[in-house]
């Protein structure tokens, strides 16, 4: 039986069997990655606390037939601070489950990996910025290959007049290429999308309160259509 490594960070786990969990991992060699802990469910287990969503660990595994066992776990970065604050706790559990849904096993997922790697160093370090779950999910939509068109029109390529936002068409339109679904977008909210698709996760633009629930809607909405999935409630936050 070969033992392999590998890295990843925690998305969540789930109970399997009478005393194991699952623990679920997107890694950036392997994608979504699922491996056996064993005993964790007993009170005194070898892990500890380690194997908790968010923590991106170094893992040693026991290759299996289904699935591979965890036998040795390092923690290389275990995000304290980010897990004393409930709202950042909440936007965290946002990501993880939107990169539960786009990752794939066995595929490689570098960029996915490096957003939500630096999306929680970014909650770690402070307060976050209002819209960094929107940013993070117009930058996720992006990973997956399908981020909307912001600085110009989805049909035409126009950049002015972008009033309106097609989640068939994949971004805003231009008032001539409106078609009877698409959704009109406030004064303002174009812009400040664009600015959060562009910038950094960890560099985002200066807060505009009187936007902030009408991005979070859209780019949610957004990712849901292409995904045809429903995103959870910590999404709607
Ligand atoms: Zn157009």
């Amino acid at each position: 039986m070969a033992l392999r490594h590998d890295q990843g960070i925690v998305l969540r786990s789930y109970p399997f069997g009478e005393a194991d969990r699952v623990v679920v991992l997107l890694s950036p060699n392997q994608g979504k990655v699922r491996a056996v802990a064993k005993g964790v469910r007993k009170t005194k287990s070898r892990f500890g606390g380690r194997l908790e969503p968010f923590s991106h660990v170094d893992l040693v595994l026991y290759e299996g037939r289904n699935l591979d066992t965890i036998t040795q776990v390092e923690v290389i970065e275990a995000f304290p601070h980010l897990r004393q604050d409930l709202d950042r706790v909440l936007a965290a559990g946002a990501m993880v489950e939107v990169l539960d849904v786009v990752a794939q096993e066995e595929e490689a997922s570098h960029r996915a990996f490096l957003l939500l790697q630096r999306s929680l160093r970014t909650l770690e370090e402070g307060p976050p910025h209002r819209d960094l779950v929107t940013a993070f999910l117009l930058k996720a939509a992006d990973v997956v290959g399908v981020g909307p068109a912001l600085a110009e029109c989805a049909g035409c390529g126009a950049t002015g007049g972008l009033h309106r936002f097609s989640f068939a068409a994949g971004g805003v339109l231009c008032d001539r290429c409106r078609t009877p679904g698409a959704v009109a977008l406030r004064d303002g909210l174009t812009g400040y999308l664009a600015a959060l698709a562009a910038a950094p996760i960890d560099a985002l633009p200066e807060e505009d309160p009187s936007l902030s629930d009408d991005a979070l809607g859209v780019s949610r909405r957004f990712l849901e259509y292409h995904l045809d999935r429903r995103l959870g409630a910590a999404v709607r936050a």
